[in-house]
């Protein structure tokens, strides 16, 4: 009989594709009370990573947990949750979502018996508003069906300005990103501790997505982090980092920048040149895995960016 429940129990679990310990978390520490989710993944969600391509952070307070970003789906926010309760026995009070990146919040849901509030800004609140089934099925469609259906739970308390905040009795700053890597991006910066805790402003070993973004925000926003000095960076997307990290990213969407405007300069199109920005920016694709491939995806929105520009 228990060699039977067993051999059940084995079935059962190894049907649901969803299970916590399905993605390999853990909670790296990068200061007193504060804690790095780093996925190895740095690829786009596929049914290898299940949908874990992007990284969380929390920190732990005496009176409750903060919680910045919950992943791609309800089941990657269960397991997040399940990390967090091996961690500390104090629940997810808050959570905020860094932008609407369906990457970064689908996983809100899990957290509904416990969380308070769910911080964006107003600008990310409407995008998740306007889009959030949308995310849910184009994640299914990428990951196969491993990301599953995720119940939709939004953020409620909407910021519109820098603004520092206490949680227990830790002192956060959650701050705006001029719409640098994407419409509505937030941060957090811990100025006691020095970490910033960064989302996708913030990419360090993966070729970050230009797409949604305006690089002549993006590139001064680095330079005010960078100014900022934290010790710890925990990106978006890619492994936990510092200043030379912050540097190394300014440095690469300058030179892209540079590179499209060279070409445009030249009359060239999008399509046109292409080729030579890859080429341009090749000192730094060891660096920035999929280099070449998210440059083809994204290099038209660059160039857009470029010729508006022009036009100033
Ligand atoms: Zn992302």
């Amino acid at each position: 009989m228990p060699i039977l429940f067993t051999l059940i129990l084995a079935l059962l679990f190894s049907a649901s594709p969803l299970r916590a310990d399905s993605f390999p978390m853990q909670a790296k520490v990068v200061a007193p009370g504060v804690y790095a989710i780093i996925t190895p993944s740095r690829d786009l969600p596929n049914p290898q990573n299940k949908g874990w391509n992007s990284n969380s952070g929390f920190v732990i307070t005496n009176a409750g947990v903060l919680l910045f970003d919950s992943g791609s789906s309800a089941a990657i926010g269960s397991a997040i949750k399940s990390l967090i309760a091996k961690t500390t026995h104090q629940p997810v009070r808050w959570i905020i979502n860094s932008h609407a990146h369906g990457d970064h919040w689908l996983g809100n849901h899990a957290f509904k018996d416990t969380v308070q509030a769910i911080y964006s800004s107003d600008i990310t609140a409407q995008r998740i508003t306007n889009n959030a089934q949308s995310w849910v099925e184009r994640f299914k469609k990428m990951t196969a069906g491993a990301s599953g259906d995720s119940a939709i739970l939004s953020p409620d308390r909407l910021i519109t300005k820098n603004t520092d905040l206490v949680f227990g009795s830790t002192k956060v700053s959650l701050l705006l990103s001029a719409n640098s890597h994407s419409p509505g991006d937030i941060f957090l910066w811990l100025a006691d501790r020095k970490v910033l805790i960064a989302g996708d402003v913030v990419y360090s070993d993966r070729m970050p997505s230009t797409r949604d973004s305006e690089l002549q925000h993006w590139i001064p926003l680095l330079d005010q982090l960078i100014a900022m000095q934290p010790d710890v960076v925990i990106p978006g997307h890619g492994a936990v980092t510092d200043v030379a990290g912050l540097k190394r990213l300014r440095d690469l969407l300058q030179a892209f920048w540079d590179a499209v405007q060279h070409a445009y300069q030249a009359d060239k199109t999008a399509a046109e040149m292409t080729a030579e920005v890859i080429a341009a920016l090749a000192p730094f694709s060891q660096h920035y895995p999929g280099l070449a491939e998210k440059v083809r995806r994204d290099i038209s929105q660059v160039y857009l960016q470029v010729e508006a520009a022009s036009f100033r």
